[in-house]
């Protein structure tokens, strides 16, 4: 049952507090910050945002209403570090007020209905585990069933480790239902926050028909000193910087988050969701045999046991079906 998101921006910052730039070091009110958008008024740099401060600066007022918000993550590895993931888990929602690190919901972006997901990077660092992969598909599959775009704001450092496995395949998970959105020419946008790294930036982060960010964001998949070891070399300046990736052709464009919102309405104007037509399965079949085909079968056969170990209820909608003769023919022509 779709719940109307209860968390304000108020709630998020302590009024009186202050705030240091780690770029220009200039001292501002969390007061202030809050009225800039969290924007640095000296140099503009962006602060990290909450998902309800993100939800005001992106969406007509009280238009969002979140969906699945009762799904939480279960341990389905016990999993114990320096203490019990679940401990984790109860630590990061006290902080954050959050059940997980993504929420998703249906929401009006300047008159557009959208599907959209959003990370909260103060969770477990924004981590995709079993439950963020499984909101964001239903986000996807939801897009996909009303015939809306769909967005993603993310700031994550990846997937879960405590989840292991599990988290990976929240990968394959979340690409599936982009390749349905893709044959049935709804759009998807996605939008890079600092930061956005590893095994969300190489699933559906880096999907989108637009990709966005906002400036100076950190986007890569392995750390710069990991990456820099594997191939032995010094690794160029602005390394894995929203403006680097622009320059090299995979990030669309770098958007200041007090223009976030006017681009997003502009392109759901010029990028209409294609009429509906009786085309979904044959569309679908002619993506079968791509990489990206290949994930969407593993994803479709495990998705359910992935989701049931973790205790949450899985609604397949009715469009998932093809995906069984998808299979037999690949079988058949080896
Ligand atoms: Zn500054």
């Amino acid at each position: 049952m779709p719940i109307k998101f209860p968390f304000s921006r108020r709630r998020e910052v302590t009024p009186e507090a202050w705030t240091k730039c780690p770029t220009c070091e200039s001292q501002m009110f969390n007061r202030q910050l809050e009225r800039t958008l969290r924007v640095c008024p000296t140099c503009g740099h962006h602060f990290r945002m909450g998902i309800g401060e993100r939800i005001e600066l992106l969406l007509d007022d009280a238009s969002f209403e979140e969906r699945d918000a009762g799904l939480e993550s279960g341990d389905p590895l016990g999993f114990h570090d320096q203490k019990p993931y679940t401990d984790r888990l109860d630590a990061a929602r006290t902080k954050t007020g959050l059940r997980e690190a993504a929420v998703w919901g249906i929401g009006v972006i300047d008159g557009h209905r959208v599907a959209i997901g959003l990370f909260d990077f103060r969770f477990m660092g924004g981590s995709m585990g079993s439950v963020v992969g499984e909101k964001l598909a239903r986000c996807f599959e939801a897009a996909l069933v009303e015939r809306i775009p769909a967005i993603v704001v993310s700031a994550s450092g990846g997937a879960r480790m405590q989840e292991g496995t599990l988290s990976l395949l929240q990968l394959a998970k979340t690409t599936a239902p982009l390749t349905r959105l893709d044959a049935a020419g709804i759009p998807f946008i996605s939008v890079l926050t600092d930061p956005t790294t590893g095994g969300v930036l190489a699933s559906f982060a880096s999907l989108g028909d637009i990709i966005l960010a906002e400036p100076r964001a950190l986007i890569g998949f392995a750390g710069a000193r990991v990456a820099s070891g594997t191939v032995g070399e010094e690794l160029p300046e602005g390394f894995q910087s929203a403006e680097s990736l622009l320059e090299h052709g995979f990030v669309d464009a770098i958007v200041p988050r007090s223009e976030l919102r006017t681009t997003l309405s502009r392109l759901l104007r010029l990028l209409p969701v294609a009429p509906a037509e009786d085309g979904l399965q044959t569309a679908g079949e002619a993506h079968g045999w791509g990489p990206i085909g290949v994930l969407s079968g593993i994803a479709e056969r495990l998705g359910t046991a992935v989701s049931e170990t973790i205790g949450i209820e899985v609604e397949r909608p009715p469009a998932d079906e093809p995906a069984a003769p998808r299979e037999r023919t690949r079988e058949d022509d080896r």
